[in-house]
């Protein structure tokens, strides 16, 4: 029998004899891989690693950590068609999305280490002393942001790469300078076994501290929970469910040292379609959406869940030609039964809702795991009275609300909870004309999009997947992109600290030449 183990970090261990398996959804068989799940002893080791590699990690120069994730990449890249297979068949994905996600991958890794290598994002701050300020002498104060320590993170189900084992919140808790232990998501823990051996490779070959990394297995909550509970982790990344994350927040702030736990969560990512673009462009958006519902079998947190328009007979029409298309697209594999089913019941409890009606729904036989998608409609003020209706079904799946006006519709969005994406379609002049509308989207979301799709995240600085609770824990930050590394840092002053013993990022020869504000200016210069 061949056994999957734990990195405790660069020794591979199973020291308990409790075991699970993967699925394929595919051909809806176990995976032959039993994985070994962590125990109780493997859970300390890792936190114990870590907070000792935590010493020397914290003050690693950039360069050094740079090197660590590009090495990173090499070694994911070198883990080839392998490693594609293993993923294609624990989440039933294709290979081309496969190949897709190792290159954002690779891509976040390398973005994390060019933005540590260069350093300016540990925004120093200098405020010189000034003896002779009158009436009281000015001190020398100057500020950096520094690693929180150990971190944990929890791998999404959707994305056995791009935010899983080697994913965002692991390259942005590195680049900052946080030891990290994967809790890898049972769904595709054989993908997140073999992605950990490469970030342990690349750890020794660019000299990182033992325990920098471990990775551990489970296919229960009780390992996430010691995790979370253990007094040397120090912050926490999540992305899954609104239960799980909820969970986990519970968790970490009833602690006696509560920490912060990241979690991006729920989201129905609603569609404002103003009355020009359903008039004019009804045709377009119908087809334009079907596609973005169905992308993935809809398991993105992006996907467009919600709809919303004002009553009449081209929002009618609209409704025909999305329900009629939507049927049109085939159908793909879900990840796993667990969430082919919690999208059948999800479903199922919307279409039981009074006054909900099914315009559009696949019922030809398909396979086992496969998602059939479905589109149904529902008066604004039923959608109102009823909060059941707001809830996200986690699949390709969305919902049309009728609202009998404008007034109604601003009335609906102050009522949604917090989403990751809004959207709105119309010409330009609409905004103006809508703009009340427009703010009360703005006010309910992380990211606004005009004539377009929610589905897609760019990778890039200026990204925010997050938003208001329940899109996320904390919106004041990303998940997506290199500003996402705030999440793992905290501030911290030196007071009249002797210039050889600050870090160099505050040194006053300024020997990384990083762009630091000194004294109320912007500058590279040295002091
Ligand atoms: P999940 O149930 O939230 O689980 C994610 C991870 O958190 C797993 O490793 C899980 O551990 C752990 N976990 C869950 N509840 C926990 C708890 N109470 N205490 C400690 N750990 C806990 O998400 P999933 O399995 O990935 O997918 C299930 C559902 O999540 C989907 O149907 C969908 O609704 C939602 N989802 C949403 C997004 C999104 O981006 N919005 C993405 C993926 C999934 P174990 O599995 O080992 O129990």
């Amino acid at each position: 029998m061949i056994t999957g183990k734990n990195y405790i970090g660069n020794l591979l261990s199973s020291t308990s004899k409790v075991t699970f398996k993967t699925f394929n959804p595919q051909t809806n068989l176990e995976n032959e891989i039993d994985y070994s799940e962590a125990s109780n002893i493997e859970i300390e080791k890792a936190v114990e690693l870590a907070t000792a590699a935590f010493k020397i990690f914290r003050s690693m120069p950039g360069v050094k950590k740079s090197k660590f994730l590009n090495e990173i990449a090499n070694e994911i890249e070198a883990l080839g068609d392998n490693m594609i297979q293993v993923y294609c068949s624990e989440s039933g994905l294709s290979k081309e999305r496969a190949l897709n996600e190792r290159g954002r991958t690779i891509f976040q890794l390398r973005s994390f280490a060019k933005l540590v290598e260069e350093g300016s994002w540990v925004e120093a701050s200098i405020d010189k002393s000034d003896p002779n300020r009158q009436p009281i002498p000015k001190v020398d104060i100057r500020k950096m942001l520094v690693p929180l320590g150990p971190v944990v993170v929890f791998g999404a189900s959707n994305f056995p790469l791009a935010y899983s084992t080697a994913g965002g919140d692991t390259a942005a808790a590195l680049a900052a300078g946080c030891p990290v232990i994967v809790k890898s998501h049972p769904m595709h823990t054989g993908t997140g076994e073999l992605v950990a051996s490469a970030i342990i490779k690349a750890a020794a070959t660019t000299g990182m501290p033992n325990g920098v990394f471990s990775n551990l297995n489970s296919n229960g909550i009780e390992v996430g929970v010691s995790l979370v509970n253990h007094p040397q982790v120090k912050a926490v990344g999540f992305t899954g469910s609104i239960a799980g994350g909820r969970a986990l927040y519970d968790i970490a702030s009833k602690r006696p040292e509560p920490i912060p736990v990241f979690a991006e969560m729920g989201s129905v990512n609603p569609v404002v379609m103003l009355p020009k673009a359903v008039k004019q462009k009804k045709n377009e958006w119908a087809k334009t959406y079907a596609k973005s519902i169905t992308l993935g079998s809809g398991q993105f947190c992006t996907n467009p869940g919600l709809l919303l328009g004002i009553k009449g007979v081209d929002l009618s029409h609209f409704i025909q030609v999305l329900s009629e298309e939507i049927v049109k697209i085939e159908p793909t594999c879900m990840l796993h039964p667990a969430i082919k089913g919690a999208f059948e019941n999800g479903k199922a409890k919307i279409q039981d809702q009074q006054g909900i009606r099914t315009t559009g729904s696949f019922d030809t036989a398909i396979a086992s795991n496969y998602g059939r998608q479905a589109i149904v409609t529902v008066e604004g003020a039923h959608f109102l009275a009823n909060k059941t209706l707001h809830q996200e079904v986690f699949g390709p799946f969305s919902m049309v609300v009728q609202c009998e006006n404008s007034q109604q519709l601003e009335e609906i969005i102050e009522h949604l909870e917090g989403q990751l994406t809004g959207t709105v379609l119309g010409e330009k002049g609409e905004l103006k004309k809508y703009e009340k509308i427009v703010s009360a989207l703005q006010n309910r979301v992380g990211r606004i999009i005009f004539n377009g799709v929610p589905t897609g995240v760019e990778v890039c600085a200026s990204m925010v997947h997050g938003g208001p609770y329940p899109a996320s824990t904390d919106s004041r930050f990303t998940a997506v992109g290199i500003n996402s590394i705030k999440r793992w840092v905290r501030p911290f002053s030196f007071q009249s600290w002797p210039d050889s013993s600050l870090p160099d990022a505050l040194k006053n020869e300024n020997p990384l030449r990083i762009s630091r504000y000194v004294d109320g200016k912007q500058t590279k210069e040295k002091n």
